[in-house]
């Protein structure tokens, strides 16, 4: 297997207090990869570094076998690191389509040029629309193109977050709770669109307090605890692991 991101010795601080503290993560190329803890240990910070969106103050990022943890988030963004934020986070007076569109301009600048001339700029239009129509398919939205996304259920708007996100196809897509607030159906949902989208070659980080889910849905969970790592293993592992037993439960 090849390591597709390699996260060492990451340490983050708010004023005197440490969101991570010597922090790690290992994630494989094409594997569904959890990352859970306790409240407050640092999961999101995690993300958020990774990402760009916050800095570390000690540590390195290696993400295919380029070191980015100086790199600004866009330059993150169009080497394929996509992520998707906790909550709900759609543009509720666009359409559907719309929504989906954006997340496509996000990641490739090229076709903002490519716009501004009349014929290359119609080509491009339609085939954005026909990669934003395959990801509203994916997320079971295909019937919904020209609404407003904010007229959508809950669980739907969910669906309509992971459709903007995968559009841009990022090889490693970093899902901050997308579990959360859905029923069973929209969870079970939500796991077959993160295995196909894996399918399709992707490499998939799931924040998320669904144990359930992640125990089901992933290859490999790295635990935190108070900014640490404290384990990194198959899920019957870590399952059984009485470091991860007593995080949760407490002394
Ligand atoms: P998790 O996602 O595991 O719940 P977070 O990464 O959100 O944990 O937060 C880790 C710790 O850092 C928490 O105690 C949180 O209150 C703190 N924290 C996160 N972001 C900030 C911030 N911007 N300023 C101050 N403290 C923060």
């Amino acid at each position: 297997m090849t390591l597709l991101l390699e996260v060492q010795d990451l340490s983050v601080t708010y004023g005197s207090f440490k969101a991570l503290n010597g922090a790690s993560l290992r994630v494989e190329k094409g594997e569904i990869h959890g990352l859970i803890g306790p409240n407050g240990s640092g999961k999101t910070t995690m993300l958020n570094v990774v990402c760009g969106f916050a800095r570390a103050r000690a540590g390195s990022i290696a993400f295919a076998d380029a070191r980015i943890e100086r790199l600004p988030v866009h330059r993150r963004a169009a080497m394929g690191l996509g992520r998707t934020f906790q909550g709900i986070a759609v543009f509720s007076e666009l359409s559907v389509m719309e929504n989906v569109l954006v997340g496509l301009h996000l990641r490739d600048s090229q076709s903002f040029f490519r716009s501004c001339i009349p014929f290359l700029g119609q080509a491009a239009e339609l085939e954005n629309q026909q990669r934003a129509l395959a990801a509203l398919k994916w997320a079971g939205l295909e019937g919904s193109t020209a609404v407003p996304a904010g007229t959508l259920s809950f669980g739907g708007q969910r669906m309509l977050d992971l459709a903007r996100a995968m559009v841009a196809t990022p090889s490693l897509l970093l899902l901050d709770e997308p579990a959360a607030g859905l029923n069973p159906n929209e969870v079970a949902q939500l796991a077959a669109i993160v295995r196909e989208f894996r399918a399709r070659g992707s490499t998939v980080v799931v924040v998320e307090h669904h144990l359930k889910f992640v125990m089901g849905l992933c290859d490999r969970i790295t635990v935190l605890n108070f900014g640490q790592t404290i384990a990194a293993d198959t899920p019957d592992k870590v399952q059984k692991n009485p470091a991860v037993i007593e995080a949760y439960l407490g002394p």
